[in-house]
């Protein structure tokens, strides 16, 4: 999938139900929810993965956890709990190369990873 596609919602050139928008990232419903609650929240500016994070980029991932409380608290599942995933790579499921943090919720989640 195109590294692009995410800054195009960032952009607003391609429509997302963006939920929150600052200077310094986005978040917005993602088109195939796997819980009642699944919102992506990423960094405004492009990077590829947790691969290619630099200590400039501290600020902006630490914001990404503040933000992902407060939408947890709008979205009414700040008190019966949520998961925070981001994937990276091939082996991690990574389809979208623009590092996302997914926020899941609204049911219970099960284990966080299948057994083998
Ligand atoms: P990944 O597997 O890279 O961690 O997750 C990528 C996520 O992006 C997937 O859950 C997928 O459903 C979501 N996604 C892919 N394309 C779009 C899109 O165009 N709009 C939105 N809102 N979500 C997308």
């Amino acid at each position: 999938m195109s590294d692009e596609l995410f800054l195009k919602i960032v952009n607003r050139e391609i429509p997302a139900d963006i939920v929150f928008q600052d200077d310094r990232v986005t978040a917005f419903r993602d088109i195939n929810p796997q819980a009642p609650t699944h919102i992506l929240i990423i960094p405004n500016k492009l990077i590829p993965s947790v691969n290619e994070v630099s200590e400039e980029d501290e600020a902006v991932l630490g914001h990404l956890l503040v933000v992902a409380r407060n939408i947890a608290r709008q979205e009414g599942i700040a008190e019966s709990g949520y998961r925070l995933l981001i994937n990276c790579g091939d082996h991690g499921g990574q389809e979208v190369y623009h590092l996302h943090m997914h926020l899941f919720g609204g049911r219970p989640l099960g284990r966080m990873i299948e057994r083998v």
